[in-house]
C-alpha cells in the first residue's frame, strides 16, 4: 500500500456513547473510522443496567445492549472497531502518529473518545457487584432504590447531589465520608444536612459490600477510623459519588487538559494547546465533561465531533 494511502482520515479513541456516536457520524460520511475500543470497550453504559433516559426506548434499553446497537449501526456504515487501546500519540507530526500495541498508525484527524472512569473504592466485593446494588451513577439507577435504603460514599458535590437527587427514591440516604472534612461547595452541603431523609457518618469508610453470594448488596460492613468501632448498616443500595478519572492523561503536554486532567475544549470540541487550538484533534463525551456527563450529552458532542472532522478533512481537499 502507498504511504498516502495507508494513512487513515480519521481515529476514534474509545467506544463508548460518544466513539461510537462519532463512528456513525464518520462512516456515513465514508471516512471509514477506525474505533480504538479502549480499555473499558463501551464505556460506562456497558456497565450500567437499565437507562431509561435516552431518548426513543418508552421502555427504557439494557446499557450493553444500547451500546452493541450503536456498534452495528458504525460496522453497518463501514466503521472498523479494534480491540485495541492507545500507547503513546504524537500530535506534534502531520499526519499524527499513534502507537497501538505493536503497530503505528498514522492519521490526519484523531477524535478523542476516551471517557472518564467512575472512581471505584477497590474492594473486590464492590467490584462483584456492581449493578447488583452497587452503582457510580445515581442518575442511571436512583430509580431502582425506590422505597429502599441506601448509601451514598463521598464528601464532594457529587456526593450531596447525588445523596439529594436519591431521596426521591428512597427512604433513607445515609451518607459516608471518610473524613470529617468536605469538599463540596457549603450551599450543596447545607442543603444534604437540612435534608430529613440524609443522615452523616463521618471518619467511616466501607470495608466489604455483603450479599456478593446472593448477587444482592445486603448491607456494609464499616469502621470508624477515629473510634476504631466496627458494625453492619443494612442497605439494598451503594453509591459512590468520589469522583470520576478523565482518560486522558496520555495526551499531558500535548493538549491542555484542567486542573482535574479533562481536555478543555472551546465551542464543545474544539481542543488547544497552549491556549492554541489544534487542528484536526477534537474531544468529545465524558473526557472533556465534567458538567453533564449523560449518555446523551456524550452522544451528541460526539456527532459534533465527527461533522467537524468532516469539515477539516474537505478543507484539507480529502
Ligand atoms: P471531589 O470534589 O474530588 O470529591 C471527592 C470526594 O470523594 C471527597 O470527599 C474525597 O474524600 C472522596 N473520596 C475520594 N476517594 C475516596 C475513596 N477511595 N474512599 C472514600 N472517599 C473518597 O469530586 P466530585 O464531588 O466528583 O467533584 C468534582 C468536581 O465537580 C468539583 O469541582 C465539584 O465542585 C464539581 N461538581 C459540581 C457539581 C455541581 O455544582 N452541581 C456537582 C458535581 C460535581 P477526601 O476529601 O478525603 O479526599
Amino acid at each position: 500500500m502507498s504511504e498516502a494511502k495507508s494513512i487513515r482520515d480519521t481515529v476514534i479513541l474509545g467506544s463508548g456513547c460518544a466513539g461510537l456516536t462519532a463512528a456513525i457520524y464518520a462512516a456515513r460520511s465514508n471516512l471509514k473510522p477506525l474505533v480504538l475500543e479502549g480499555h473499558e470497550p463501551g464505556g460506562q453504559l456497558s456497565i450500567t443496567t437499565l437507562v431509561e433516559n435516552f431518548p426513543g426506548w418508552p421502555e427504557g434499553v439494557q446499557g450493553p445492549e444500547l451500546i452493541e446497537n450503536m456498534k452495528s449501526q458504525a460496522s453497518r456504515f463501514g466503521a472498523e472497531l479494534r480491540m485495541a487501546h492507545l500507547t503513546s500519540a504524537d500530535l506534534s507530526k502531520s499526519p499524527f502518529e499513534l502507537v497501538v500495541g505493536k503497530d503505528i498508525v498514522k492519521t490526519r484527524s484523531l477524535i478523542i473518545a476516551s471517557g472518564a472512569s467512575a472512581r471505584w473504592l477497590g474492594l473486590a466485593s464492590e467490584q462483584a457487584l456492581i449493578g447488583f446494588g452497587v452503582s457510580s451513577c445515581a442518575t442511571c439507577d436512583g430509580f431502582f432504590a425506590s422505597g429502599k435504603e441506601i448509601a451514598v460514599i463521598g464528601g464532594g458535590d457529587s456526593a450531596m447531589e447525588e445523596a439529594l437527587f436519591l431521596t426521591r427514591f428512597a427512604t433513607k440516604v445515609t451518607l459516608i465520608n471518610r473524613s470529617e472534612n468536605f469538599r463540596a461547595s457549603r450551599i450543596m452541603l447545607e442543603r444534604a444536612v437540612a435534608h430529613p431523609q440524609i443522615e452523616f457518618l463521618h471518619n467511616t469508610v466501607v470495608e466489604e459490600c455483603l450479599g456478593v453470594e446472593e448477587k444482592d448488596l445486603k448491607g456494609l460492613k464499616l469502621l470508624n477510623t477515629k473510634s476504631g468501632e466496627r458494625w453492619t448498616l443494612p442497605v439494598s443500595f451503594m453509591f459512590l459519588g468520589i469522583g470520576h478519572i478523565p482518560n486522558a492523561t496520555m495526551f499531558a503536554g500535548q493538549i491542555d487538559l484542567d486542573a482535574d486532567g479533562y481536555i478543555k475544549t472551546e465551542d464543545n470540541v474544539f481542543v488547544s494547546f497552549m491556549s492554541e487550538r489544534l487542528q484536526g484533534v477534537y474531544a468529545c463525551g465524558d473526557v472533556q465533561d465534567r458538567r453533564y456527563r449523560q449518555a446523551i450529552t456524550a452522544a451528541g458532542t460526539g456527532c459534533m465531533a465527527a461533522l467537524e472532522v468532516e469539515k477539516y478533512l474537505e478543507e484539507l481537499g480529502r
